[in-house]
């Protein structure tokens, strides 16, 4: 890639060398993560998207294992006794929309892997900082659900544009119209179907592709193959042709296209990079019907990777020197790699594996060696990377999620909030002897994010809080203080439900009133907490001198 710049094969119209060269990848990339309640059809899309792009050749087939079809992104023993991926990593593939001339290069995707269980929510939080667009997976027979709710407000805050997919089509559900009705109303985005499904939810025969006011420029038809397991053969049909065919189905879609129409509910790409409208494709990730269209849409419609803001105020630009934030830290993720991977996205520049960079927190150097894709249980050595793409770096111990690596002049990022916890227990090494280790794992943890940890004088350290969003958080760090740092350690829950900011002057009086105990997190922020919303509605009313606010990310 070095020579790029200097050999006079410039990629586009720029000639400043060797920007020019990142500037073609930043263009071709599509970085995106998908929301959806555990169930909606996560693994299943993942899955039918890395088919459609031939990362994989057969759906499942990857770590098939007798007995249960196992899906590429799990593979932590916790996510296998329990069924659900507790980390999240990436999925790289290239994509190639049909019909684009032989010499174009294909896109670059990077799908990054969230946790399914709302117990992880915030590592949900932290991809969701992470990625430039989200897919938002509904479930056609259940409509909007409550995580898919919570993770939609996050991508909000965040201004990513979502495109929405409703899944299982193949099965029976709600009237499409009722659906698009159910998004508009509960959480104010405007639906934009770029088709209309031919065929009522059990009874998926195909998409009518939806021209200017609604008219239909084609019918897509899909067939069945065993399973749903290969890409699903597609026939293209014009109008004519798919009235003659279809009869009153096609008609049916004709009619809630035109009406869509007459409701101005058509694509628009300014209001859906602004996050105020929502292209809309149904789709049943199990049969591949409809994925392809959304691989489509993904690289037609979603934004490349885009300048980031900094600590400054001045904004990196994708061209400037190498630069990228970690969003992820993950220990002990596969038995057989007992390592620290510390998951970085690109923000800026060309990476190059090797390469020495600068870790803004610690103004440290960080020699790049080890520089992996990871996606289940799959690792591959990265040798270059652009912005968009996520990289893991092995035994990064000294990153954070939040932190920033660079090249050339300081930059760094803003950090990534922290959630307001729900969840609250002390935990505590089962031996004093283990005191050492304890007090050495519990940092630890706490740098990576798995749990936040509050500490206050009455309680001292050997005895400090665990404050999480989900209570299976605390498992993991029960599973990994033993396996990782051989402590057991004992665990008891607090009654408190509410986390709520305060300040030094307010501290001592909130600290002495009943129900509300006070903490020091390690970011330094001080947290009030609650048993209730009662306990806290009251003293917030009786004491308004004392300072009682939500915490930054409150969602
Ligand atoms: P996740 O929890 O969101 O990752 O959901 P999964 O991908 O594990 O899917 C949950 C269940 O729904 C599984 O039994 C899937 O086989 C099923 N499923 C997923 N997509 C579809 C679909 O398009 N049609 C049908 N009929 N079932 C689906």
């Amino acid at each position: 890639a070095e020579d790029t710049g200097t050999t006079g094969q410039p990629a586009g119209p720029d000639r400043s060398g060797a920007h020019t060269d990142v500037r073609s990848e930043v263009a071709r990339r599509r970085t995106f993560a998908v929301i959806a309640h555990p169930d909606a059809g996560k693994s299943t899309l993942t899955e039918a998207l890395a088919l459609h792009a031939r990362v994989i050749t057969e759906a499942g087939a990857v770590h098939g294992k007798s007995g249960r079809r196992a899906t590429v992104s799990d593979w932590m023993e916790m996510e296998k006794a329990r069924g659900i991926s507790v980390s999240s990593t990436a999925l790289q593939f290239t994509y190639k929309p049909a019909g684009a001339p032989d010499d174009d290069e294909p896109y670059v995707i990077n799908l990054v892997d969230t946790p399914g269980h709302s117990d992880f929510s915030e590592d949900t939080y932290r991809v969701l900082t992470a990625v430039d667009a989200a897919v938002m997976l509904i479930d056609a027979a259940k409509g909007l659900e409550p995580q898919t709710l919570k993770l939609f407000r996050v991508c909000k805050h965040n201004g990513l544009p979502i495109i929405t997919v409703i899944n299982k089509w193949d099965r029976p559900g709600q009237a499409p119209l009722e659906l698009l009705d159910e998004i508009t109303e509960q959480i104010g985005l405007v639906p934009t179907p770029l088709f209309m499904p031919v065929g009522i939810a059990g009874d998926y025969r195909g998409l009518l592709r939806r021209g200017p006011e609604g008219a239909p420029e084609e019918y897509i038809h899909f067939t069945r193959t065993a399973g749903g397991s290969t890409i699903a053969p597609e026939e293209h049909y014009d109008p004519a042709a798919a009235a003659e065919r279809e009869g009153e189905v096609w008609e049916t879609a004709v009619e809630e296209s035109e009406l869509l129409s007459a409701m101005g509910q058509d694509h628009d790409q300014e209001l859906y990079l602004a996050g105020e409208t929502s292209p809309v494709i149904f789709a049943s990730a199990m049969l591949n019907f409809g994925v392809h269209q959304i691989l489509d849409a993904l690289v037609e419609l979603a934004p490349p990777p885009h300048a980031w803001d900094t600590v400054t105020g001045a904004p990196r630009e994708t061209s400037d020197p190498f630069s990228a934030v970690v969003f992820k830290v993950q220990a002990g993720m596969d038995a057989a790699h007992r390592d620290r991977l510390a998951f970085m996205r690109v923000v800026s520049g060309e990476f190059e594996r090797g390469m020495v960079v600068t870790h803004a927190q610690s103004a440290k150097p960080f020699t790049t060696k080890y520089a992996l894709t990871v996606f289940g249980r799959d690792r591959t050595t990265v040798e270059t990377a652009y912005p968009g793409d996520v990289v893991g770096l092995v035994n990064a111990t000294a990153l954070a999620p939040g932190d920033t690596l660079y090249t050339g002049k300081k930059v760094q990022f803003p950090p990534i909030p922290q959630f307001a916890p729900e969840h609250f227990a002390v935990v505590r090494a089962h031996s004093l002897g283990k005191y050492k280790q304890f007090r050495k794992a519990i940092d630890q943890l706490a740098a990576e994010g798995v749990v936040q940890i509050l500490r206050n004088d009455t309680r001292g350290d050997a005895n400090p809080v665990m404050a999480a969003v989900g209570p299976m958080q605390f498992e993991v760090v029960t599973a990994r203080m033993k396996t990782e740092f051989n402590v057991e350690v004992v665990v008891d829950n607090l009654p408190y439900s509410i986390a709520r900011r305060t300040d030094a002057a307010s501290a001592d009086e909130l600290g002495r009133q009943r129900g509300v105990e006070v903490f020091q997190r390690t970011d330094g922020e001080l947290l009030a907490l609650f048993g209730d919303k009662w306990r806290l509605q009251y003293i917030s009313k009786e004491m308004d001198h004392l300072t009682i606010e939500p915490l930054v990310a409150d969602t």
